[in-house]
């Protein structure tokens, strides 16, 4: 079982995960080609001594994950059988979330599977400096994605100096929105409108969020 994780905040998510959602989980994986099994989405914990407006709660976050999902025509409509699923397997991790403990936690209850981590090209550049990068690497197979495409050839040229990465590359062109734009406009009472999907956009006026 090809398993693909894809973690982040999700504050709240909005379009720009979503067409990124629908790039990534149609993506063949080497060694064969084959398409994903699951495509796993993780939010990431609450950071510690952080519970202001700006940081809803991971169920807000997962909620409206949900809702962003089950409503979303794109992914309704797909036609590879990939699942697509949404963990709150690092809210309940002690301390700072690891990529790597989150691997080895999955591994755990999907022993079966093959895992491919989708990592930004920022993400990339630093991710020798990661927790145990190496147990990382022995675990899932690293997929790069690039929202820039001058950043392509950056992302080669990493890989190409950094062969015990091993990673795939993918272009997922943008929709150009991100959760903290989203964030400021809520505050400045701005419409949302076409950024976030409906059902999103209505579970954040009915739960005052990010106000
Ligand atoms: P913030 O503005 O709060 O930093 P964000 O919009 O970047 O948030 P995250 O939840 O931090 O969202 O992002 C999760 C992942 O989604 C990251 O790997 C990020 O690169 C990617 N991503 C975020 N926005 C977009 C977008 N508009 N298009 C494609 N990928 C995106």
């Amino acid at each position: 079982m090809k398993i693909g994780i894809f973690g982040g905040a999700f504050n709240p998510v909005h379009n720009g995960h979503l067409k990124l959602i629908d790039i990534l989980s149609s993506v063949p994986m080497k060694p064969n080609f084959a398409s994903l099994d699951k495509f796993v989405i993780i939010p990431t914990a609450n950071p510690p001594h952080r519970s202001d407006d700006e940081f809803v709660s991971g169920l807000d976050r997962v909620k409206m994950l949900r809702l962003a999902i089950k409503d979303n025509d794109i992914f309704n409509s797909k036609t590879n059988s990939v699942k697509l699923e949404i963990s709150d397997i690092e809210f309940g991790m002690v301390g700072k979330s690891y990529t790597y403990n989150t691997l080895k936690a999955l591994k755990g209850l999907y022993p079966e599977g093959e895992y491919y981590l989708f990592v930004g090209s920022d993400q990339l550049f630093a991710f020798k400096s990661w927790y145990k990068y190496e147990k990382i690497l022995k675990l899932a197979r690293i997929v790069v994605f690039s929202r820039k495409e001058e950043d392509i050839p950056k992302v080669k040229q990493f890989l190409e100096e950094n062969k015990d990465i091993n990673a795939d590359a993918v272009y997922a062109s943008p929709f150009d929105v991100s959760s903290s734009e989203i964030r400021a406009k809520l505050k400045n009472g701005e419409s949302i409108e076409g950024l976030v999907p409906s059902c999103v956009e209505d579970y954040i006026k009915e739960h005052k969020l990010y106000v």
